[in-house]
């Protein structure tokens, strides 16, 4: 009989070790408020990535909010942020009352263009109005190019967020994805990486606005006996008992990023030959942790449109997705300004038309990307 179980695009992989943390909180009745997971799990992630603290929140949203609330965002602002993502990268933006102005991607890393980005701020120069901060989304992995990216905003003065929801692990220069801009962000969603069932992370150099973000993502409470606030704050703080998943998860990074590397890697090979494919680059001196291999499908020399692809796994229980729908094509962004990387050449465009997304999970058997793949060559040639 034909095996033919649900294949997740990305489901999540536990290490074994969460319950040992969780069971640490029980045993010490800290399953809230903070606790020693929390204080564990910062201190374990501002390692990992090298840099001086992190601050552990409920989702990446809230630590994309947090960011942008501590630059100084506000009504009347923009923020500068790539179009091709996923929507939470710009919400944020929007609980702030400030206006995004998206930034379109180039070929060799599917993340921001530079050139856009320098057009942008030269516009935003001219008008009189610089934007508050600039977001750097690094897509499926796959670090921005980050030197020519940041010399830009260093030229103008604004603050970088990195949006590294999807990057944990990867590195650039060899230095950890996420570590580049004033904040990093990381998320820890179901389908991401490594998972706490949900949550997020800040990383930074800056204690003091580490801690910012701590009392932000706790109310906002004043020094005081009686409950006091003199500030808007959030209930975003992280718990005990989802920190202690974090711990068990962020032991197996290393190993997951591999496995992820490994799945992309036969996928590759499979069909990188095939005329009309083309993956996602990975940068030289960089490395991505593949969280999904990425690929463009150009129909008019595949003969098959990545849609077509999509419904054949679909019919065999297998979740494939397109590329990011980009920021400037959705109805809730109507009207907003919008790069692209040259005139009449918008890279996202192109992206989202003929891009697809193959289930990555560092899970998946090699009997189950066997399957994938049979399916795929079947459509192709
Ligand atoms: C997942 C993701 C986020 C949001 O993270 P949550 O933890 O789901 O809030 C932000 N940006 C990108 C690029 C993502 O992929």
């Amino acid at each position: 009989m034909p095996n033919n179980s649900r294949i997740f695009l990305s489901s999540p992989h536990m290490s074994g070790n969460e319950q040992k943390y969780i069971q640490e909180a029980f045993e010490m009745n800290w399953i809230a408020p903070l606790g020693n997971n929390v204080d564990g799990f910062e201190q374990e992630l501002a390692e990992y990535n090298n840099t001086k603290g992190a601050a552990v929140v409920t989702s990446g949203t809230a630590a994309i909010h947090l960011a942008l609330r501590i630059l100084g965002v506000e009504q009347g602002d923009t923020v500068f942020c790539s179009s091709l993502t996923f929507v939470a990268s710009v919400n944020p933006i929007l609980y702030q009352g400030a206006t995004p102005i998206l930034i379109d991607s180039e070929m060799d890393t599917w993340n921001m263009s530079p050139i856009a980005l320098r057009k942008a701020f030269k516009d935003a120069k001219s008008k009189g109005k610089l934007p508050k901060a600039v977001i750097i989304v690094n897509l499926y992995g796959q670090s921005a190019k980050m030197d020519e990216l940041l010399a830009v905003c260093d030229e103008y003065e604004v603050p970088v967020v990195e949006d590294a929801a999807e990057s944990l692990g990867s590195t650039y220069n060899g230095r950890k994805s996420g570590t580049f801009g004033e904040f990093g962000v990381f998320s820890f969603n179901g389908n991401k990486i490594i998972t706490t069932s949900g949550g997020g992370a800040l990383v930074a150099n800056d204690e003091v606005a580490l801690q910012k973000a701590r009392f932000l993502s706790t109310q906002a409470r004043d020094p005081a006996v009686h409950y006091q606030h003199s500030e808007l704050g959030y209930n975003y703080r992280m718990s005990n008992i989802v920190a202690g998943i974090g711990r068990g998860q962020l032991e197996i990074l290393d190993e997951r990023v591999q496995q992820r590397r490994a799945v992309y890697q036969r996928y590759f090979t499979a069909f990188s030959n095939i005329p009309g494919i083309e993956f996602q680059p990975e940068l030289e001196n960089s490395m991505s942790n593949r969280w999904l291999t990425a690929l463009t499908v150009d129909p008019d020399v595949t003969g098959v449109s990545r849609y077509e692809i999509i419904e054949a796994l679909a019919k065999e229980n297998i979740e494939a997705r397109p590329v990011w729908k980009p920021m400037h094509l959705q109805p809730l962004f109507e009207g907003v300004l919008y790069y692209p990387h040259e005139e009449e050449n918008s890279v996202s465009d192109m992206l989202f038309k003929c891009g697809l997304c193959l289930p990555s999970g560092s899970n998946m058997t090699i009997e189950e990307q066997n399957r994938v793949i049979d399916i795929i060559m079947e459509k192709l040639v």
